[in-house]
């Protein structure tokens, strides 16, 4: 098993990649926390995580910074130690830039954005005090390129990037890892409103003529989640068929 003991915290865990990713690294030996705003489809990740593993649910608004600092607290009584954190958690709220809402910036840039800082702050400390820890960011191809109508979250999305470059540098000397990755488009809840034109034209341009599934991401999780990856620090992997080379 690749993650055998490891305590993983996994924000967004309830749905789509982030659920995905919490069922196959308790397959792999790691004590998830199941973190996410949605309590009936956290407890249902954390049910079938149960059938064969370890792990708890945890209602966590990332915006929010005492949840957060809270979810750090019960994590360790339970567990003792955070080896991993995933801040998988996103949203999109999209308009062209001319009928984009305050609201709609300023939500999108409260969970990408700030839920990162907040969650990311919350653990550091613990993982200075061990020497060690994971962070992975969950970026997008739309950070790297921009995308038509998601000004607020190719910001964030983009953000991220120059977070887990700056965070890889400061806390590299204390034996923290901070990776981000970029996925392309993937089919889950987030993308299930997207026209079925639209999606045929990704496929066709995407080089592997297909759309990316959540466990595309998850495997790239847990290959920087894993001591395989011991020497990987800073880095942006995209995940994505080959849309954006
Ligand atoms: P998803 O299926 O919508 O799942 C996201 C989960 O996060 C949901 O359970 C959602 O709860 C929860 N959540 C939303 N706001 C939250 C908050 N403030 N605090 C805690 N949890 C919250 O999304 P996904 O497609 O798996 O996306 C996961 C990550 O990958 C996101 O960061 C996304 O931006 C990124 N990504 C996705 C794609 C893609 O094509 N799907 C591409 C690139 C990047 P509710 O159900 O209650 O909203």
């Amino acid at each position: 098993m690749r993650l055998e003991n490891k305590v993983v915290i996994i924000t967004g865990a309830g749905s789509g990649i982030g659920k995905e990713t919490a069922l196959l690294f308790a397959k792999e030996g790691a004590k998830v926390v199941v973190a996410d705003m949605n309590e009936t489809a956290g407890e249902e990740t954390v049910a079938q995580i149960k059938t064969n593993g370890e792990g708890f649910f945890f209602k966590l608004n990332v915006s929010n910074r005492e949840q957060a600092k809270q979810m750090v607290k019960i994590t360790l009584e339970k567990y003792g130690k955070i080896d991993v954190l995933i801040n998988n958690a996103g949203i999109v709220q999209d308009a062209f830039l001319s009928k984009m809402t305050e609201e709609q910036w300023d939500k999108v840039i409260d969970v990408n954005l700030k839920g990162v800082f907040n969650c990311s702050q919350a653990v550091v400390e613990v993982m200075m005090n061990q020497g060690s820890g994971v962070i992975i960011n969950t970026s997008s191809i739309v950070g790297l390129n921009g995308n038509v109508g998601q000004v607020n979250y190719a910001a964030t999305k983009a953000g991220l990037i120059g977070m887990t470059k700056t965070l890889a540098k400061e806390l590299g000397k204390r034996g923290i890892r901070v990776n981000a990755v970029a996925p392309g488009f993937i089919a889950t809840p987030m993308t299930s409103n997207v026209p079925e034109k639209i999606l045929e034209m990704m496929k066709e341009k995407t080089p592997l003529r297909r759309l990316g599934e959540p466990k595309d991401i998850a495997n790239a999780y847990l290959y920087l989640a894993s001591d395989e990856a011991n020497f990987v620090n800073g880095a942006v992997l995209s995940v994505d068929g080959g849309l954006i080379i």
